[in-house]
Formats: C-alpha cells, structure tokens, sequence
C-alpha cells in the first residue's frame, strides 16, 4: 500500500488521523522535554499532564460527577471480567448475567471459575446471539447486573440500557464507549478494552462509583484490587504511558474538532444507516443481526457464498478497504465503523458494496 487504506479492522483499529500526525509532529521532543512521551519518567510532570487531562475528558464527555473515579488499567477488558466478580460479588450473593454474545460468555466464564453464585438472566444463544433480548426479569437482589453493551463480533447493541430496578448495572463498552451520550448514573462500574473506541491497544478504562469501591475486599491481590489504582490514581506501577497519551489525545480531538457525544452519536448514526441502507436494498446482502438490535459500530453482513466473501475482501482491500473480514469464530463480512472512521470511508464503502453487488448479483 503506498497509501493511508480506509481501515475497517474490528480491534485494534483505525485512529484519527489528525491524533496520529499530532502524535508524529511532537514524537521526538515532547513538549520541550527533549524526550518521546515513550522516554519520560511516569512521575514526571509531562506524563502527570497527559494523565490529568485524559481524566477529565473522561469525566467531562460522559458527565461523570464526584460518585464516579476514572482508572486506567492494563489486561485488557479480559481482566475486567475477572477482577469484576473478585472485587465486587461477595460471599453469599449473586449476580445477573445477559449473555449477548462471545464476551458475554467469557465473562460468565471468568466468574464461574471463581466459584461464583452467576445467574444467566437472560441469553440470545437461541438465535446465535443475532438479537438483545427484551423483557427480562432481574433478580432484585443481585450484587450487579452485568451486560455488553455492543457485541462486536454478532454486530448487536443494546439501543437503551434495561432498567434493574436499582442493581447496579456493570457494563463491557469496549467497543461502543464513547459512541454516544448516555445517562451513567445506574452503573456502578463501566469497562473498556482503549483498542476500538479510544486509542491504541494497552489501556483499559474502568469507571468505578463509590459504592462498588466501598466492596473491595481487603485480602485481594494487589494488582487486582480497583482500590489499589484508585489511591495512586492508576499509578501504582508504571501504567501504559503511550496508550493513555493517544486516548488522551483521541478525547482531545472527540471534544474539540468533533464537538462531543451528542455530535458523534449523529455521525455514527448516520455512518450505519448508510451502510444498513445498501445491505437491505441490495438483495445481495444480508444482514446478520436482526434490525431492532443492529450495532451502530460493527455491521455484520453475509454474502450468497463463502466464496463471493472471500472475493469481496480481497477485492475490497485492492480499493483501499481494508479489515472487512468478518471474526474467525463466525466468518462472513464485518465492517467496523468506530468514531474514528469518518464518512468517506463509508462513501467509498458503499460505491464498492453497490458495485460488487451490480457485477456479482
Ligand atoms: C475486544 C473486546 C473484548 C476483549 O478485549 P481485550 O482488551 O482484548 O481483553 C471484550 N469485550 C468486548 C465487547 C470487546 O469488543
């Protein structure tokens, strides 16, 4: 490629374009550090600043208020599904599952290992996961209701957030957060892998509210205690300096030169609509998720044959579209369409999807 491709890839996956020029114009001597942000101590004041102003874009963007902390950790949203029953489901309770999908199934999977008392509260497994299921009954006394709020791989979001009655909802957003504005005040603990929505693969940013905070066991290991990173405000080792500058840098660019949630939720929308538009008028296409269900951020889509599949994303990347493999564990086509990726990248999507169809169909 002797080009930028428009990148479509599920995770890792694209950045804004303007975040990596900035990060390449200031590489070599960071703010007049004389060093890269990848040399400088993480106790040093450049890297003190880079942390403070990716917390409060954090706090801003999502209208955190003083109940919530903002960690950044490492392990990925994987750790995530185990530090959640180890820190926050205690002797003697229970906790809600609904099981969306393959990150779902691993959660649950991470905190039956525990030993932990899980109740699935409701699965779309019936289906293959191609839905969010509706009308479900919590337990009104469980320790949290957990849910994936975007299902990466089956290309299924949850439209609203279900009401628990007052359990705290603790919610997998690693592929959604920061897509769109919502009102965070029923989750006890938000969680996201940065590789999809905010930055480079390496961070992962937990939203904790006091409440769960005050559950921690004291006994816990170190590293996986949330208290542990909220008394040394994520700094109880060297955190992953360079993937919290990008995100910060990622938040930067999402507040000023997009204009916020409300500004993207109106992109995306209109980035999927497009897209839903030609696989649903096309004939060709087929949609893997049913409608109600349908993820603003990963459009899942089949073609007549696995062999037309193959040809479209070989094709596809020889028009600079790259990343439109669908997930190993369910073949088929996924476009991944993140906040970084801008309109023409889905214009150019499109024109090829509409051609492919017109010579193929
Ligand atoms: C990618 C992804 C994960 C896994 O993230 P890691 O950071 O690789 O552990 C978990 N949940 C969802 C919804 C994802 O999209």
């Amino acid at each position: 490629m002797k080009e930028r491709i428009y990148n479509f890839n599920a995770g890792p996956a694209a950045l804004p374009l303007p975040v990596l020029e900035e990060i390449q114009g200031e590489f070599l001597n960071f703010k007049g550090s004389g060093m890269s942000i990848t040399e400088v101590s993480h106790r040093s004041k450049w890297f003190d600043e880079v942390m403070v102003d990716a917390t409060e874009r954090v706090r801003r963007l999502l209208r955190l208020d003083e109940g919530f902390h903002v960690l950044f950790l490492q392990g990925g949203a994987s750790l995530q599904f185990c530090m959640i029953p180890m820190n926050l489901l205690l002797e003697g309770q229970s906790a809600d599952y609904v099981n969306t999908g393959t990150w779902a199934t691993k959660a649950i999977k991470e905190a039956k290992a525990q030993g932990k008392t899980v109740k699935v509260a409701a699965s779309s497994e019936d289906k293959n996961f191609s839905y969010i299921p509706r009308n479900i009954h919590f337990s009104p006394d469980a320790a949290y209701t957990h849910i994936t709020s975007n299902n990466t791989i089956k290309g299924t979001q949850w439209a609203s957030f279900p009401d628990t009655g007052g359990v705290p909802l603790i919610c997998d957003m690693s592929s959604d957060i920061m897509s769109r504005p919502f009102d965070v005040s029923p989750f006890g603990l938000i969680y996201a892998g940065a590789q999809k929505n905010l930055g480079p693969a390496g961070a992962t940013l937990v939203i904790i509210r006091q409440d769960m905070v005050d559950r921690v066991p004291q006994h816990l290991p170190t590293l996986l205690k949330y208290t542990t990173f909220l008394e040394s405000n994520s700094m109880f080792n060297t955190p992953p300096c360079f993937a919290i500058y990008t995100l910060q840098l990622v938040l930067k660019w999402l507040e000023e030169t997009i204009g916020g949630l409300e500004k993207m939720e109106e992109i995306n929308r209109e980035k999927a609509s497009l897209l839903y538009r030609v696989i649903d008028e096309s004939g060709f296409y087929k949609g893997t998720a049913e409608k109600e269900s349908r993820s603003v951020m990963n459009v899942t889509f089949r073609l007549p044959s696995e062999d037309l599949e193959k040809q479209f994303v070989q094709q596809a990347l020889e028009h600079g579209l790259g990343g439109l493999k669908g997930h190993r564990s369910v073949g088929g086509c996924r476009a991944s369409i993140y906040n970084a990726t801008g309109l023409d990248g889905i214009k150019a999507l499109v024109d090829f999807m509409e051609e492919f169809a017109r010579k193929n169909g």
